[in-house]
C-alpha cells in the first residue's frame, strides 16, 4: 500500500485546539479530532452540546473521564491514522468513544480495538452524546455552564468553518464519501445565514464555506427560498458577503453556473465586500479520459476556457485546486497532458496526492495500476512545476499593496494571510517590523516587499 504523508493529504484539517479549566468535580471529556474541515465542524457541534450540558473539555487525555475520537476514513492512510489514534487514546485513557467517518465501519474498529466503549457513525450527534452520558453522567451547573453564543469553536476565534450541506450526489470512483455520508442534504439558507451572523457577532472575521460539493448547494431542496434567503450558492454567497466578514468558498466544482459567482467576487473585491476572489476547485486531473475513468462531475467541461472566462471577469481571482497523480491507467502521455495543462492554467495554489486504493472504492478494480515509483516520480515533477508557477506568481506581487488578516503574533513578528491564502492549506504573509500593536483577526494593509516559493513578507502601510 502506498500512503501519502499527512502534508500531502487534502482531507486534513487543523487539530483541535481547545482548553477548559474544569471546576472541582466537573466531568471532563477529551476530544481528538482527525480528518477534514467537515469533521472538525462535527467535533465543534458535539463539543458545543457537551459544554451546554455541563461537561468540561480537555484537549488531551490527561484528566479526562473519557475521550471521543472523531475519525476520518477518506484514505487508507487516514484509516490507519484513525486506528492509531484510537489505540493511543485507549492506552493513555482507557475509556474511548469513536465517532466520525470510520465509525460507519464499526467492525473494522472493534476488530482492532474491542475495548472501545461505543462506535457511532458520521453526524450521529445524539448517539455520541448518549454514549458520553452512559460513560460519564453529566453534572450540569445552571449558573456556570452557559453555552457561548456561537458554541465551542476548535478554530481560532477570528475564522470559522461554515458547513452548508452534508453528503454528495456524485460517484467519483476513488471516493467512498457518498457511501459513508450519503446523498446531498443542504441546510436551509436561513439557518446557514443565522449561524454566520452569530459567528460574525462573536468576532469572526472570515467564514470558510465548506461542504462536499459547494456548487451543488440547494439542489436537493430545489433551491427553496425560506425567510428571505434562497438556497443557491450564488444567493448564499451574496447574503454571506453582506455580513462584513471575509467569505471564502471551498470545494466548488466547475459547473457552468460557477461563472455567476465570479462577477460577485469581482464586485466584492472592488467595493470592499466580503466574497473573496478565491475559488477552491478540485479538478483532480486535466485529461478527459482520466476524468472519465474517475467518473468526475463536469468531466467534459472545457476547464481552460472556463478559467480564462473567470480571469477575464475577475483578473485578481486566486484559483486553488487539488490533483491526483498515478490514477489507475494513467499513461505517461496523460500525465504529460496534465503538466501542459498546468502551464496554461497557471493555477495559484496546488495540492497534489498520489493515488491510493481505499477500501470499498470502485477505482480499486480498475486495470493498470501505476507502480509506486512512477507515482512518486510524477508527483515530484508535478510539484516542481507547481512550485515554479507559485514562485513566479508570488514574485509578481512584490511591490503591490494588499489587505491581510492577522492569524497570530509572537516575539518575531505577525503571521498573516492575504485574500489569496486559506488558513492551514495556503501560504502566509509575514510582518516582522512594527507588528507589536497588531492582534489576531485584525485586517490591515501591507506593501509586499519579499517573496519565496510559497510565502510573502510585507510592511504595514
Ligand atoms: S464529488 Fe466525488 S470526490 Fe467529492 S465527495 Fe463527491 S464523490 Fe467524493
Amino acid at each position: 500500500m502506498s500512503t501519502n504523508p499527512p502534508t500531502l493529504r487534502p482531507d486534513l484539517a487543523p487539530r483541535a485546539r481547545i482548553t477548559d479549566t474544569p471546576r472541582p468535580g466537573q466531568p471532563v471529556i477529551g476530544m481528538v479530532s482527525l480528518g477534514c474541515p467537515k469533521a472538525l465542524v462535527d467535533s465543534e457541534r458535539i463539543l458545543t452540546r457537551l459544554r451546554a450540558e455541563g461537561y468540561a473539555i480537555s484537549p488531551d487525555y490527561a484528566g479526562a473521564d473519557a475521550v471521543i475520537v472523531n475519525t476520518c476514513g477518506f484514505l487508507d492512510s487516514a484509516k490507519a491514522e484513525s486506528l492509531e489514534a484510537i489505540g493511543e487514546a485507549l492506552a493513555e485513557n482507557g475509556r474511548v468513544i469513536v465517532t466520525g467517518c470510520l465509525g460507519a465501519e464499526p467492525d473494522y474498529i472493534t476488530g482492532a480495538h474491542p475495548s472501545v466503549l461505543a462506535v457511532t457513525g458520521p453526524h450521529q450527534y445524539e448517539q455520541v452524546l448518549d454514549a458520553v452520558h452512559v460513560a460519564v453522567p453529566p453534572d450540569p451547573h445552571p449558573f456556570i455552564d452557559l453555552l457561548p453564543a456561537t458554541g465551542v469553536s476548535l478554530t481560532p476565534r477570528h475564522y470559522s468553518y461554515l458547513k452548508i450541506s452534508e453528503g454528495c450526489n456524485h460517484k467519483c470512483k476513488f471516493c467512498i464519501i457518498p457511501d459513508m455520508r450519503g446523498r446531498l442534504v443542504s441546510r436551509p439558507a436561513h439557518a446557514v445565514i443565522r449561524e454566520a451572523e452569530k459567528l460574525v457577532e462573536a468576532g469572526v472575521r472570515e467564514l470558510l464555506v465548506i461542504s462536499q460539493d459547494t456548487s451543488a448547494y440547494g439542489v436537493d431542496i430545489k433551491h427553496a427560498e425560506d425567510r428571505g434567503h434562497r438556497a443557491h450558492i450564488t444567493d448564499l454567497a451574496r447574503d454571506l458577503g453582506s455580513l462584513g466578514a471575509w467569505v471564502r468558498l471551498h470545494y466548488v466544482y466547475p459547473y457552468p453556473h460557477v461563472r455567476d459567482l465570479i462577477p460577485l467576487m469581482a464586485e466584492s473585491h472592488a467595493n470592499g465586500g466580503g466574497v473573496l476572489p478565491y475559488l477552491d476547485i478540485p479538478f483532480q486531473h486535466a485529461h478527459p479520459d482520466v476524468l472519465k475513468r474517475m467518473a468526475r462531475p463536469a468531466a467534459s467541461a472545457k476547464t481552460l476556457d472556463e478559467i480564462a472566462a473567470w480571469r477575464a471577469i475577475c483578473p485578481d481571482i486566486t484559483l486553488r485546486s487539488t490533483f491526483i497523480v498515478g490514477y489507475p491507467g494513467e499513461t505517461e502521455a496523460e500525465f504529460q497532458y496534465l503538466l501542459d495543462w498546468m502551464d496554461e492554467a497557471q493555477l495559484d495554489r496546488i495540492g497534489c496526492f498520489q493515488y491510493e486504493n481505499v477500501d470499498g472504492a470502485r477505482s480499486n478494480a480498475l486495470p493498470d495500476h501505476v507502480p509506486d515509483e512512477v507515482k512518486q516520480d510524477r508527483w515530484d515533477r508535478f510539484m516542481q512545476k507547481a512550485q515554479a508557477i507559485s514562485e513566479a506568481k508570488l514574485q509578481a506581487k512584490v511591490g503591490t499593496t494588499c489587505q491581510v488578516i492577522v492569524d497570530s503574533i509572537d516575539g518575531e513578528g505577525a503571521t498573516c494571510r492575504t485574500k489569496a491564502d486559506a488558513p492551514e492549506i495556503d501560504g502566509n504573509l509575514f510582518i516582522d517590523v512594527g507588528f507589536e500593536a497588531l492582534n489576531p483577526g485584525d485586517i490591515v494593509t501591507v506593501e509586499v516587499d519579499e517573496a519565496s516559493d510559497y510565502d510573502l513578507w510585507g510592511r504595514l502601510v
